[in-house]
């Protein structure tokens, strides 16, 4: 099944901004590949910092009449930005796949997934409320009213093409902020389909912009948005590194940041735990998106007394995933999203290896298949000196550790400076709060793989970040608070 899209004119090639389609100032454009092939896809803007000022310059002039609307105003427009999300499914699930590589599956799931942000942040516009501060001195009223904090800068990673900007877009626009967004360089696509769809929905011009770059010209059009003031938040997802770097360079104009960073999730089975519940927990978490999310576990931890045989009922399960590009409808694990991320993946299983480590399923590369291919992989006795301990492997590798009590284990999943997603299997009821309690994560699973949630706060703690995405609290990311207080009154 070849990945065609019935509505070509999802595929766009321009930047988006104030409602206009349109070419880097300079010219400059710079293709979009199809992981599976390394075929061309098509070539789209490479803008720098004149096109982000312009996407800002619309979102500024924007910014007035769409944080007046009526919230229920916006909300119908952002649940027609979800219907219309919807209808089109089999065509963004295919675009994803196209520029992602996931299987068609995992594409089409991801637009259900990133909708259910639209949808509910959609409803939650309408339940921004604020409150009146029991009275304090005669004659004096208090209140305290939430507003939106202005233009918003979105940065976005290539894992989830879709749901990572619709769930930064969402919140936005329903809090009443007008966005600037810079999608990732590997997957750009699925990002500017989205902004045609949301302008067919009825959002305003310049109220969602949309700009592309590659990584070098990214640095100073994003640069522009990290100077420019009337820009007063960014939201970020993406690697640690950069994270820092964007709350540094945005210290002059003192942003409000949300930062959704990487991981390093450890994943524990204790002796008392449904082993066959273990297993299929951990390849669900694990090998969503061929290992290629931020709360995939990368580490798994596993009690001694039921090691082998998790070891044992893991391997067989992972040795029967179906590798294949995302056009094969039997397809579980697609390709990795470049060269590079094969090249880390590859090191970090060596590395493992050279350190003692055994593979007991996958461990190479499958150039049979196409360029960027890593098997699924499961590997025994690891050890905390290996790289894919400290290092997020960001592919379809499984470790496992090997650990005697309670104490030890749960010591071993603190000792990261990541604290994004954690979980663990276990039926005894005393150790199930104790550990949870214990976790230094933003996100916790107790005996369950599968966490994502629109009505969930999704995020981190420690270097994965802070700010949260999803549930009632992801709209105060977007939202300031305003005192007023009214003298007089007596
Ligand atoms: P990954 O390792 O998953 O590619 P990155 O943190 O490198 O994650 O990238 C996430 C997003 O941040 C992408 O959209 C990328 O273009 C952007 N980005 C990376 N480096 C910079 C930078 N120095 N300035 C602005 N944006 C950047």
């Amino acid at each position: 099944m070849a990945l065609v899209l019935e509505r070509k004119e999802l595929i766009c090639s321009k930047n988006f901004i104030d409602g206009q389609w349109l070419a880097a100032s300079s010219g400059e454009r710079f293709a979009v590949t199809d992981p599976a092939t390394g075929e061309r896809i098509t070539e789209v803007a490479d803008s720098g910092p004149d096109d982000a000022r312009a996407a800002t310059d619309a979102a500024a002039r924007a910014l007035p009449a769409w944080r007046d609307l009526l919230p229920k105003e916006r909300a119908a427009i952002l649940h027609r930005w979800n219907a219309l999300m919807l209808a089109h499914q089999d065509d963004l699930g295919a675009l994803i796949s196209l520029e992602q590589g996931k299987p068609l599956a995992e594409g089409r799931g991801e637009v259900a997934y990133g909708a259910s942000y639209v949808a509910w942040f959609a409803d939650e516009a309408t339940r921004i409320y604020g409150d009146i501060i029991p009275q304090q001195q005669r004659g004096k009223r208090m209140t305290a009213v939430k507003e939106p904090i202005g233009i918003v800068a979105a940065i976005t990673p290539w894992n989830f093409p879709l749901a990572m900007i619709a769930r930064k877009i969402a919140p936005a626009l329903a809090a009443g902020c007008t966005v600037v967004a810079k999608p990732a360089e590997d997957t750009p696509l699925t990002a500017l389909a989205l902004a045609l769809l949301a302008h067919e929905a009825g959002v305003p011009a310049g109220v969602l912009n949309v700009i592309t770059a590659s990584r070098e010209k990214a640095v100073p059009a994003v640069g522009n948005w990290l100077e420019d003031a009337r820009v007063r938040k960014i939201t970020f997802t993406g690697s640690t590194p950069v994270g820092k770097y964007l709350a540094r360079e945005s210290a002059n104009t003192l942003k409000k940041l949300s930062l959704e960073l990487g991981g390093n999730a450890p994943f524990i089975v204790f002796d008392d735990a449904d082993l066959d519940a273990a297993v299929a927990g951990l390849l669900a978490a694990k090998f969503r998106n061929g290992g290629q999310t931020c709360v995939c576990p990368n580490r798994v931890y596993v009690q001694s007394g039921v090691y082998a045989k998790f070891a044992e009922l893991l391997s067989q399960r992972v040795g029967q995933l179906k590798v294949a590009p995302a056009s094969d409808p039997s397809a579980q694990i697609g390709p990795m999203i470049n060269s590079r991320a094969l090249d880390k993946i590859a090191r970090h299983v060596d590395d493992a290896t050279s350190h003692g480590a055994r593979i007991l399923a996958g461990g190479k590369r499958l150039p049979e298949l196409g360029p960027n291919y890593f098997a699924p992989t499961v590997i025994s006795d690891a050890t905390a000196d290996m790289l894919l301990c400290s290092e997020e492997t960001f592919g379809p590798v499984v470790p496992l550790f090997r650990f005697e009590d309670e104490a030890e284990a749960v010591k071993a999943a603190n000792d990261t400076p990541f604290g994004l997603a954690s979980y663990f299997y276990s039926q005894d009821v005393k150790r199930i709060d104790r550990v949870s309690r214990a976790l230094e994560a933003g996100i916790v699973g107790v005996n369950e793989g599968a966490l994502a949630s629109e009505a969930a706060p999704f995020g981190g703690v420690k270097e994965s970040g802070y700010g949260r995405e999803g549930s009632k609290y992801g709209l105060d990311d977007y939202l300031s608070i305003k005192y007023v207080c009214q003298g007089g009154l007596d």
